[in-house]
């Protein structure tokens, strides 16, 4: 059989914050019955309490106490003369008041307030959830990083943050993201990892490092920091599966000691970023090698045909004109049987960076299949286009590829078709079929040659 728990019956007198805190903390306690509350004062913050949780009140405690069967009652007054009618109008019941009370309700306050303290955490614990999820979910890096820093800097209440990116292949760190800097401190954006410095230091730890005053740690001795201003900072480590990510800083310009909270906040943050900048770095390279042909290195076919395109629309609407150039090895058959298959590889890799290294940032060199190339290049008329293809010929012509002798004309050469929008083709299917036609010209002129369509778009 339960053993069935006996309650208490309690009064409580006084409604200010005491009398509130009891109410609060007992309310839910199954071991006690709350009979009433009673304050001269009827808008005191316990009694607005106990309306809310439909417990009776009354600005007259005499009448709180008529009920005789009150065992316990809690006088918050801490007023003498209260106390003496307490014990004389409900003789049965044990009153607790004065130092005992006051010393009761202070240690309920407590456990009130870390039960606030509590469910703040877990409140903030849950949008620091909320947010790895938000930050896995980004696929744009810039965003990403500096999603990171702002989230740093509000969680920690500083008024500067950054992000550093470690790149393993070239031992360097480059700036990702900055927040509340100058421009100068933004100017360096690489610089290498150096043995037994700061940076490296960090790297090795897993958890963050909080300096309060750089002055007084030694160690420190980043000079564009200083030049900030910044004083005090907390480095935050970022690794995934045991590699390293990079750095998460906050910085205030200020020597200021770091809660552990907000060291632990930083901490977790710093769990979700290196996880979601690893998912971003995947994605952007998981991109790339959809775009890129394996051999070169440059763009393959299928973003040759996109950009052309996407470049097409773009000079139509801005009325301005746009290259292409077809690009194809003369007798590289000959090359292949001559000297195996690898060998040929090589010169279709060095022509590759030939083309590369020629021509301007903006324009896109694709492999276009097999051993011939394609340019794209933008806001390039045809006079132009003609010019650049024979600087191309003549550079590919002069370049000493292995065995080149060997080639039916002594070295080994391209042949050159170019076009032009809008003035030799209207569409980039068409564009595509004018440098073709070039280039066959080219090839059937003799080879080691440039031509350039000749078609009138009427
Ligand atoms: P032309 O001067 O008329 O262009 O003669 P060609 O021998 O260059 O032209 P053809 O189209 O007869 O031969 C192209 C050769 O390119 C045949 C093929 O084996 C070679 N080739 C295509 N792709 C690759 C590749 O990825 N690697 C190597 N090594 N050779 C390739
Ligand atoms: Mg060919
Ligand atoms: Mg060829």
């Amino acid at each position: 059989m339960p053993l069935k728990k006996h309650t208490v019956k309690l009064a409580i007198i006084g409604g200010g914050h005491g009398g509130r805190a009891l109410l609060d903390l007992l309310y839910d306690d199954p071991t006690v019955e709350i009979v009433g509350i009673a304050d001269l004062n009827p808008k005191a913050p316990g009694m607005t309490l106990a309306r809310r949780l439909k417990i009776p009140r009354t600005t007259d405690y005499r009448k709180l106490l008529q009920s005789n069967d009150i065992e316990l009652i809690m006088d918050v007054t801490g007023n003498l003369k209260v106390r003496r009618e307490l014990a004389q109008t409900a003789p049965k019941a044990e009153v607790i008041g004065g130092h005992s009370a006051r010393f009761m309700w202070e240690m309920i306050e407590a456990r009130i307030k870390s039960r606030n303290e509590i469910e703040r955490l877990l409140l903030e614990y849950q949008s620091l959830y909320d947010l790895g999820l938000k930050l896995t979910a980004s696929e744009n890096p810039e965003k990403l990083y500096n999603t990171i820093v702002d989230y740093a800097t509000s969680l920690t209440n500083t008024p500067a943050g950054s992000l550093t990116i470690f790149e393993e292949k070239k031992g360097e760190m480059f700036l990702a993201a900055v927040k509340g800097v100058s421009l100068q401190f933004s100017k360096q954006t690489r610089w290498k990892v150096r043995q037994g410095g700061l940076t490296s230091h960090i790297l090795n730890q897993d958890e963050p490092l909080a300096i309060q005053d750089v002055r007084h740690y030694e160690r420190f001795d980043n000079p564009i920091m200083l030049r900030e201003g910044i004083r005090s900072l907390i480095a935050s480590p970022l690794k995934t599966e045991g590699r390293i990510v990079g750095i998460l800083y906050v910085d205030d310009f200020r020597p200021r000691p770091y809660t552990a909270r907000e060291i632990s906040l930083l901490s977790l943050l710093s769990t979700f970023a290196a996880m979601a900048i690893e998912k971003t770095k995947l994605l952007e390279s998981t991109r790339i090698l959809a775009i890129t042909d394996e051999l070169t290195g440059l763009y393959n076919h299928r973003h040759f045909r996109q950009q052309l395109n996407l470049e097409i629309s773009r000079a139509e609407r801005y009325r301005r004109s746009l290259s292409l150039m077809m690009i194809d090895i003369d007798y590289f058959k000959q090359y292949n049987d001559t000297n195996g298959h690898l060998k040929g590889n090589e010169v279709l890799k060095d022509v590759g960076r030939l083309l590369r290294t020629m021509s301007r940032e903006v324009d896109i060199v694709a492999r276009y299949g097999g051993e011939e190339f394609a340019i794209i290049m933008p806001e390039t008329e045809r006079r132009k286009a003609r010019a650049f293809s024979e600087r191309l010929r003549k550079k590919i012509a002069d370049h000493p590829f292995e065995n080149a002798r060997k080639q039916p004309n002594k070295k080994l050469t391209v042949s050159i078709g170019a076009a032009a929008y809008p003035e030799n083709a209207s569409t980039a299917f068409d564009l595509i079929e004018q440098a073709d036609r070039a280039l066959y010209e080219a090839k059937r002129s003799g080879r080691n040659l440039v031509c350039v369509s000749n078609r009138k778009v009427k």
